[in-house]
């Protein structure tokens, strides 16, 4: 997959460096306790709409009584399962994961569902965030003689729970006792011979939703997202709540509220950015949001120019609500190729002195001779802005005025969005007047952090905005923090 960074593909542009590595997203988790269902063809379709939140590997693994079927592999939903392997994955209980790595490096070992032996049987972990305190949990676990294989703290907490199991405990007891000995951001899906597991971190930093079959009223669902519910027919019915454990049996759904202490600090990235436009995170569809966040934008900062454009496909919904506050036109300026996959074939040299743009192209005659507001949902390192302005000019454009639906991102992130470290960050180091040039616009400006959240219409205290203040709600170990702070620059 090109990363969404580059609007000229992966390596077309010689100023582009890749982001590979750097700056990745979050996963995707599902989950269905369904005796009745191919349960692996609707994991599978569940997966398919949550694909935005991983692009790197993709796996299920299923529940037949004791015995555990597993499939993953690298790549997209549909090039790792066909109809064979999905008839291989019988049970009455699926686990699934897309994967783009924030932790460990991108090889098929730290591919998920992680599945690990214990004394009651096989268990099934598919996990979205990050935990911080990996050095302890990884020292207490060698302590332990756990054989680590992969290199992410998806896998400790796989451990930390069949170690707990391994010495007596029973699968509840074992799960939060290990839970309670983790720090950092934690959506789960475990599944286990007898049941399905869905959990969130004291501070439920990353979404996990409960859906029902529709005509099954004791059918439940798990995923990160409600689109992940609405492919396969699943009705919303509730978020799992921070710091809270349901557990899915035949009996039903129990619910658990397994920490003291639950704060909740949804990622407000995932509500700007991350989550599907379709996906309803508070109530609304995350597009209401998004148009409010452009609506609150014309606002704070107006432009006086012709049309206003969006960045596709995520800056569309603020544009369009830019554009209705304003009054000012809305228009497509940039067409973006939907079918633009990973590819290893470089383009030639000619195509990149010429700018050939691979995935969006400008429309001249929208643009030609126009003064433009381009919207945005947000500028992280500043090269995607850079290059889309300097082809804006190429066709024409006689103004350009970028307008951005998010505060600037100065800090990183250590909760599952992988967020450069922050030297790349543009915001850490760079003024928005020196933004403003290095993007080559006419001017610049940013919705302000108080927008941002009044916009939720939420307390302001129940998310984490930690990327755009560098407040973070769960501390960081300084270990961590080091490998992606410039410490001594912001003297800390
Ligand atoms: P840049 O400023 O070049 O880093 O790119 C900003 C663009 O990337 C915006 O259009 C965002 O929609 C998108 N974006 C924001 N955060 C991420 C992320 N963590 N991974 C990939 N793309 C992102």
């Amino acid at each position: 997959m090109i990363p969404k960074h580059s609007p000229y593909g992966e390596g077309s542009d010689p100023n582009y460096t890749s982001n590979k590595d750097k700056q990745q997203e979050a996963c995707g988790v599902f989950g269905i306790y369904a005796p009745e269902e191919d349960v692996a063809k609707l994991t599978y379709f569940g997966l398919y709409a949550l694909q935005h939140r991983g692009q790197e590997s993709a796996g299920i693994a299923t529940f037949s009584g004791e015995t555990v079927h597993l499939h993953k592999h690298m790549g997209l939903v549909p090039q790792v399962f066909n109809e064979t392997i999905l008839s291989q994955l019988t049970g009455s209980i699926a686990v699934g994961h897309v994967r783009y790595s924030t932790t460990g490096s991108s090889h098929l070992v730290n591919a998920q569902p992680v599945v690990v032996e214990t004394r009651l049987g096989s268990l099934a972990l598919a996990h979205n965030g990050n935990i911080v305190n990996t050095l302890e949990l990884r020292q207490k676990l060698e302590q332990r003689n756990c054989n680590l294989l992969a290199t992410t703290d998806s896998e400790m907490i796989a451990h930390a729970i069949a170690s707990e199991v391994n010495s007596g405990k029973e699968w509840l007891e074992g799960a939060i006792s290990a839970f309670s000995s983790c720090q950092g951001a934690f959506s789960l899906v475990i599944g286990t011979p007898t049941g399905l597991m869905g959990v969130r971190d004291p501070n439920g930093i990353r979404p996990l939703v409960i859906g029902i079959l529709k005509n099954h009223p004791q059918r439940y669902v798990l995923a990160s997202e409600t689109c992940g519910l609405e492919i396969i027919g699943a009705e919303y019915l509730r978020d799992v709540e921070p710091g809270e454990l349901v557990w899915i049996t035949e009996a039903g759904l129990a619910s658990f509220h397994w920490t003291p202490k639950p704060n909740r600090k949804l990622c407000i990235f995932e509500m700007i950015y991350f989550g599907r436009p379709d996906s309803v995170m508070e109530g609304e569809s995350l597009y209401s949001y998004r148009m409010r966040l452009g609506r609150y934008l014309a606002q704070e900062a107006p432009a006086d120019v012709d049309i206003v454009i969006g960045v596709p496909d995520s800056g569309i919904p603020a544009a369009i609500g830019f554009s209705q506050e304003s009054g000012i036109t809305y228009a497509e300026g940039l067409i973006k190729n939907r079918y633009v996959g990973r590819t290893f074939i470089q383009p030639t040299q000619k195509m990149r002195e010429t700018g050939i743009r691979m995935k969006l192209n400008p429309l001249k005659d929208v643009l030609a001779g126009k003064r433009i507001a381009i919207v945005d949902d947000s500028i992280v390192r500043g090269n995607t802005s850079r290059l889309l302005v300097k082809a804006l000019r190429e066709a024409g454009a006689k103004e350009i005025h970028m307008r951005v639906s998010s505060p600037p991102v100065t800090h990183p992130c250590f909760y599952g969005i992988d967020t450069d470290s922050q030297d790349q960050l543009i915001a850490a180091t760079k003024s928005t007047e020196e933004i403003e040039k290095h993007v080559g616009v006419d001017s610049l400006a940013y919705l302000s952090w108080k927008g941002m959240l009044q916009a939720t219409g939420e307390d302001p205290n129940s998310f984490c905005s930690a990327c755009f203040t560098g407040d973070y709600p769960i501390p960081v170990p300084e270990p961590l923090k080091r490998s992606k702070l410039m410490l001594e620059k912001l003297a800390i």
